[in-house]
């Protein structure tokens, strides 16, 4: 039996995560499940698979949790705060992680698992982007493998030869292309974007995720975000990684080799197949997701994405230029600002203004420890939280 930590149980991935284990009870066991704040939730989803430990992030929930199962008589052991996720990240009885925390919050107890030399699934993309360098130089000292559960970058793993660690010149990789649906607003008058309003932007035409990446998806701050994060999984430049507009989100990314072939996944745009393969590799199980038919598909679109409807993803790319702590400022603006158009504070137009200030503001430092990083999150959240506060709906250039 396979032992896995779900770091995020409650959240959209989590929820899929333990979708697929259900379906394989004799294979997996999970042992640990964590949540923010959702304790009803995780409540049941102890009740239901009955894991060694639960974590919250803070105590007072983890409090309520503790009595909640004490009443049912469920022998689970309740932690909270970072110090409770790193150690059910680093369980001996965890075999694989499941990284699906969202954002930043996500990055120790992922880096633990790493030092730890687990299997992860890495769904938090949030943790490379921050601080990609030591990231990786965790994966290796800890002798831990990375499976990648963003649908693009699983469908990349899929299709690369088996030793791409090798380098990808070496292995006759030329490029990558990184498919991007486009989002809700793909074409949309660019004049009609600044009142658009959270629900909208969370309505995305071929996937159902989280808030965040959502919102990130209309922006298309994800696909910059997932630019910088397969150049850290597969040690490769950002002008080697082609971004590609494919509305139909069927082809889930494509890899060109120096012979001219290039391989693409395909499938149903449902997480359950990344989750699958990376629960199984090298094998294949079942993941419940729906068959892909061609016939329904008919076509597949493709187009290169235009830079004015989308600017946060020229904003991505400019902190990708500037290196260091870049990416780490750019990530923690896009929470900051993310979060204030979901609470209905700016406009969605407001939101690459936020970053390109922030970025400007807070100057990049080239990274040589952990807790650089961390000052320069704290300090363009800071930053970033100022500008919300001071214009309230519209900040400008
Ligand atoms: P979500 O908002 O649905 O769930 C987030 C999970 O993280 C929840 O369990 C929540 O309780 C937990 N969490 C939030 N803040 C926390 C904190 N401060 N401390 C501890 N736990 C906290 O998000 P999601 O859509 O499942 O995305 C999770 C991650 O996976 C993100 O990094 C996202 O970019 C990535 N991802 C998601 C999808 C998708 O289809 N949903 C696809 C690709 C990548
Ligand atoms: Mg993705």
């Amino acid at each position: 039996m396979i032992g896995i930590t779900i770091l995020g149980a409650t959240g959209s991935i989590g929820v899929s995560t333990l979708d697929v284990v259900s379906r394989h009870r004799d294979r997996y066991r999970v042992v640990a499940l964590t949540a923010n704040t959702e304790v009803d939730r995780l409540y049941q989803q102890c009740m239901t698979c009955r894991p060694q430990y639960a974590a919250m992030a803070d105590e007072a929930s983890a409090q309520r949790l503790r009595q909640r199962l004490d009443q049912a008589g469920a022998a689970v052991e309740v932690l909270s705060g970072v110090d409770g996720l790193k150690q059910v990240a680093t369980l001996d009885s965890a075999d694989y992680v499941m990284a699906a925390i969202v954002g930043a919050a996500g990055l120790l107890p992922t880096l633990a698992a790493a030092h730890a030399g687990k299997r992860i699934l890495l769904a938090n993309k949030e943790a490379l982007v921050m601080s990609g360098a030591i990231f990786m130089d965790g994966v290796r000292r800890g002798n831990a493998r990375l499976f990648p559960i963003d649908s693009e970058h699983n469908a990349i793993f899929q299709c690369m030869p088996p030793d791409f660690s090798r380098g990808l010149a070496e292995v006759g990789v030329r490029r990558i292309f990184l498919t991007a649906s486009g989002g809700p607003f793909r074409t949309r008058a660019i004049d009609t974007l600044d009142s658009v309003t959270p629900a909208q932007a969370c309505a995305h035409p071929n996937w159902v995720m989280g808030r965040k990446i959502s919102v990130d998806s209309a922006t298309m701050m994800n696909k910059g975000l997932e630019v910088i994060e397969a150049c850290w999984l597969f040690d490769t430049m950002p002008e080697n990684v082609q971004v590609v507009l494919h509305p139909q989100s069927v082809v889930h990314s494509l890899v060109e080799y120096a012979d001219g072939s290039v391989l693409a996944q395909l499938g149903s745009p449902d997480m359950r197949t990344p989750i699958a393969h990376a629960l199984a590799w090298p094998e294949r199980i079942a993941s419940g997701v729906t068959p892909l038919n061609l016939f329904d598909v008919a076509r597949l679109d493709f187009e290169e994405p235009d830079m004015a409807r989308f600017p946060c993803l020229g904003l991505a790319y400019q902190a990708m230029d500037q290196g260091g702590t870049a990416t780490a400022i750019l990530n923690a603006a896009n929470e900051v600002a993310v979060q204030a158009f979901l609470a209905g504070s700016i406009a969605f137009t407001s939101i690459p203004v936020v970053i390109e200030q922030t970025l400007g503001a807070v100057g990049a430092r080239s990274v040589d420890s952990l807790d650089v990083v961390l000052e320069d999150d704290a300090a363009a959240r800071s930053h970033a939280l100022s500008l919300v506060r001071r214009d309230n709906g519209r900040i400008a250039l």
